[in-house]
């Protein structure tokens, strides 16, 4: 029953629909000999395998690097991936990395056990503080910024990182996943490499794990291009589909959640509860002026800091939400809240170890429901 195995395809010429479609598949066939026994040789542009690529996940890769303006885009299955991937595609055993004290926590985790058995050293650093002495007696590759930093939200100076590194001959990667490439270009402020979390504001519905590595020249494409391929990292054309669909969205859903966020943090600061709003974009601050002259805007995921208060109080906060939903993720469409209390996150800088802290991702639910929801755990 060679008819069950054969497909004939159909062709696809007058079928010009505006949506990707989504080409699945592990081995791809060659036309003759020569050109399979070349594949190997080809551009990194041409198909070879389905891990290296396919035209669903290439179209998301070239989308991303229009709008990180970018050499070239990778993709990883996480966002955490995407991070880890930069890291090993950089250093070698001896290299040091400077980490902010506000990193995306499971970096952490990686540092203290990959990179540690790999003999790559880490030095955490105040992203607020940030100067040449970072470099003392350190063979620094890579300065790693996140911006703003996780949970706590310090906006670093971008441009002065970068510019102290490449000073030192160092690269510099950055967590844009807060922002997404709508509303800041980290390589146009002179990083070297931007990591998005795909899962977050990009794809935008909570369904989808991705992460993007987008790199400023050929020489670092290159180098990640060889981590991707050697350590076999893939992507499911699925997930590409579904987050070129969120991107078309991503715009329009910053503009409202921006909107919402904002809102809710003018109003929740008025709240005897509430001890500090951590948003970068309230006037007062003191993050103000740097979101403003190195983003186009501000997301909808901001924390609130709470008046010390027991444990026990805090734990009954969140027993009455309707419209909020309890969850680690953020970026989508539901609104979404996370009780973190921070100890081991921070190193550094400890002004916020210990205490209740409220982070909160704003979706695209009414604004007045919102805020009538919050009310029951600020009361
Ligand atoms: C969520 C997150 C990541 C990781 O993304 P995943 O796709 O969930 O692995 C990386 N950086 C930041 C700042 C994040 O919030």
């Amino acid at each position: 029953m060679t008819e069950v195995v054969r497909t004939v395809a159909q062709a696809a010429k007058g079928f010009d629909s505006l949506s990707v479609p989504t080409y699945r598949g592990s081995t791809i066939t060659f036309p003759d000999y020569k050109s399979f026994s070349e594949r190997g040789q080809r551009p990194r542009s041409s198909y070879s395998y389905g891990l290296a690529g396919t035209p669903t996940t290439r179209t998301l890769q070239n989308k991303l690097t229009e709008l990180e303006g970018a050499e070239d885009t990778f993709l990883t299955p996480s966002g955490l991936m995407a991070v880890t991937v930069v890291i090993l595609a950089v250093v070698k055993t001896g290299d040091v990395v400077l980490l902010p004290d506000n990193v995306y926590p499971p970096v952490r985790r990686f540092a203290a056990t990959t990179l540690a058995k790999l003999g790559v050293g880490v030095r955490y650093y105040d992203p607020l503080a940030f100067d040449d002495a970072q470099f003392d007696g350190a063979a620094v590759r890579l300065v790693w910024i996140e911006a703003p930093g996780s949970t706590t939200m310090e906006i670093p100076d971008i441009r002065n990182i970068a510019g102290r590194a490449a000073a030192r001959g160092a690269l510099v990667g950055c967590d844009n996943s807060w922002a997404s490439p709508v509303l800041c270009r980290p390589l146009a402020l002179g990083a070297d490499i931007v990591v998005e979390a795909v899962t977050k504001y990009l794809s935008g519905h909570s369904d989808v794990l991705l992460g993007s590595i987008s790199v400023r020249n050929e020489a670092l494409a290159r180098a990640v291009h060889d981590a991707v391929k050697s350590l076999g990292v893939g992507v499911s054309p699925d997930d590409c589909f579904l987050a070129l669909r969120g991107i078309e969205t991503a715009a329009v859903r910053l503009e409202r959640v921006g909107r919402t966020a904002l809102e809710l943090a003018k109003r929740l600061g008025e709240k005897s509860c509430v001890a500090e709003v951590l948003h970068p974009a309230l006037p007062d601050s003191p993050h103000h002026a740097l979101w403003q002259s190195q983003f186009q805007g501000a997301s909808g995921l901001f924390s609130l800091v709470l008046a010390d208060e027991e444990k026990a109080r805090f734990a009954e906060r969140f027993k009455s939400l309707t419209v909020f939903h309890l969850g680690a993720s953020w970026g989508g469409t539901h609104s979404v809240l996370a009780p973190v209390v921070l100890d081991s996150e921070r190193s550094v800088n400890r002004t916020y170890a210990g205490r209740k802290i409220i982070r909160i991702s704003a979706g695209l639910e009414s604004y007045e429901d919102l805020l009538c929801d919050i009310e029951t755990v600020l009361a």
